[in-house]
């Protein structure tokens, strides 16, 4: 018996054709999220199919900064910043925990 967890219909959606019948169409990649506030990320693909999204170059699936397709301009500028403060003397207990992983490997690659 075939494993249901890999079967084609796991990324199959309902989807009309062009003669307007309901058939099972290939789902669509979502708008990837920022892992701090959530906000919708840009520079990231959307919109397109798995296929289409693995055919882009590497620049074009994400920005080329530090935490690029993972956090968004506002919440990686705040952990840059507080990456700086620590090392001119702010003390690491003072950051909001939801920056804390982020500016910890940020300090690591120091
Ligand atoms: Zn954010």
């Amino acid at each position: 018996m075939p494993d249901k967890k890999n079967s084609k219909k796991k990324y199959l959606k309902k989807g009309r054709t062009h003669g307007q019948k309901v058939k099972l169409v290939r789902g669509k990649t979502a708008k990837r999220q920022c892992s701090i506030c959530g906000n919708p990320l840009e520079g990231v693909p959307h919109g397109a199919t798995k296929s289409g999204v693995r055919k882009l170059s590497k620049t074009q699936k994400k920005p080329s900064v530090p935490f690029g397709g993972i956090l968004c301009n506002k919440c990686r500028t705040i952990t840059s910043e507080e990456a700086a403060k620590i090392i001119s003397g702010k003390k690491i207990e003072e950051i909001d925990l939801r920056f804390m992983p982020f500016v910890q490997a940020i300090l690591k690659r120091l």
